[in-house]
């Protein structure tokens, strides 16, 4: 490779969108026959949208039968700790309390000893509800089978509820108020309206398409179907720690593999993605998922991923 042919090969990249840390990165692009997608807000856009018709439990009167204030909702009291969360699932339950709070001339309640649970949910309690101030609820809002791991059941309407949400590729978070599942949300995001042609192209150019995502498998389905990843090459329900564990083993088995992320939950995937191939972050990423990308995506978009497949080759092709 000359040095000349990589300066013009970056500039052309960068010219795209495609940012990438140094000189090697576009070799190793060429070389990729394998590339993991995250779900959301990789191959769907990282705002996702509460479906209060698919939700169970929420509404004042239908939490423990007490209809006395607006703020022991609990789509409120999930909104108020949710708000301390980065998680696309977070913004949406947010955006959706503070909006119901606003149509009833309240605000959403504080919230104190927040702690993230990464890929699994939160948990923290929430103070000062406006008919019981200086009254504290202990709050966990997340995925049904971590709820479950933590002594919680799930009544059989919630369950119902949730199995529905998900069959039409929901996600479908569980909302525990004092250790009783009192809720389930359900939320929604959109396919980017580039996706499928990207991933089109990139089998195109001879790579294989894999969906990763720590979401339910019935989301994740339906997400590869509009995208046309085949089944077997989906892995759903994959906590941050084993989304590493998915590139390493493909990677054991000969592939060079690429994964693209945003997440914190995708920063070890992508590091290890790093280790024999490559890396990469959407440009509307978190810090973390850049950090430890080999290239940025600016636009957050997977023509991008495709634009630096293809300067690459046609890099490869001027020096030769
Ligand atoms: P993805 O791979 O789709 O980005 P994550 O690994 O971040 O997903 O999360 C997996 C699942 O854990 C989510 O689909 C959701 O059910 C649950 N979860 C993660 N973070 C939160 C949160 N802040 N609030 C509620 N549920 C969450
Ligand atoms: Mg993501």
């Amino acid at each position: 490779a000359t040095p000349t042919a990589i300066l013009v090969g970056s500039g052309r990249a960068a010219q795209l969108g495609v940012v990438i840390r140094g000189p090697e990165v576009l070799e190793l692009t060429r070389s990729l026959d394998t590339m993991v997608l995250d779900k959301t807000g990789t191959v769907t856009t990282a705002r996702m949208s509460l479906d209060a018709a698919a939700s169970a439990g929420i509404g004042s009167e239908s939490w423990l039968g007490r209809s006395d204030s607006p703020t022991l909702d609990p789509l409120m009291l999930a909104g108020a700790l949710e708000a301390f969360s980065e998680h696309p699932v977070a913004a949406a339950i947010t955006a959706a309390a503070r909006e119901r709070a606003e149509s009833e001339g309240s605000r959403l309640p504080g919230a104190e000893g927040f702690v993230n649970h990464e890929g699994r949910g939160v948990t923290g309690r929430v103070t000062g509800t406006a008919s019981e101030p200086g009254s504290a609820r202990e709050v966990a809002v997340g995925r049904a089978s971590w709820i479950a791991e933590r002594g919680i059941a799930l009544p059989g309407h919630l369950s119902e509820a949730l199995e529905a949400a998900e069959s039409t590729g929901a996600t479908g978070v569980v909302v525990a108020i004092d250790g009783q599942a009192t809720a389930v949300l359900a939320v929604r995001d959109t396919v980017r309206a580039s996706s499928a042609t990207a991933i089109a192209e990139l089998r195109a150019l001879g790579i294989r398409p894999i969906l990763l995502t720590g979401d339910n498998a019935r989301a994740a389905a339906h997400v590869a179907g509009q995208v046309r990843i085949d089944p077997a090459d989906v892995r759903a329900e994959v906590l941050p720690a084993e989304k590493r564990d998915v590139v390493a083993e493909l990677q054991a088995s000969g592939a060079v593999v690429g994964m693209v992320g945003d997440g914190v939950n995708d920063a070890a995937a992508l590091a290890q993605a790093g280790t024999r191939g490559l890396g990469l972050a959407m440009g509307s990423g978190t810090d973390v998922a850049i950090e430890a990308a080999d290239i940025t995506l600016v636009r957050a978009d997977l023509d991008a991923v495709v634009a630096a497949v293809r300067v690459s080759r046609a890099t490869l092709r001027i020096i030769k």
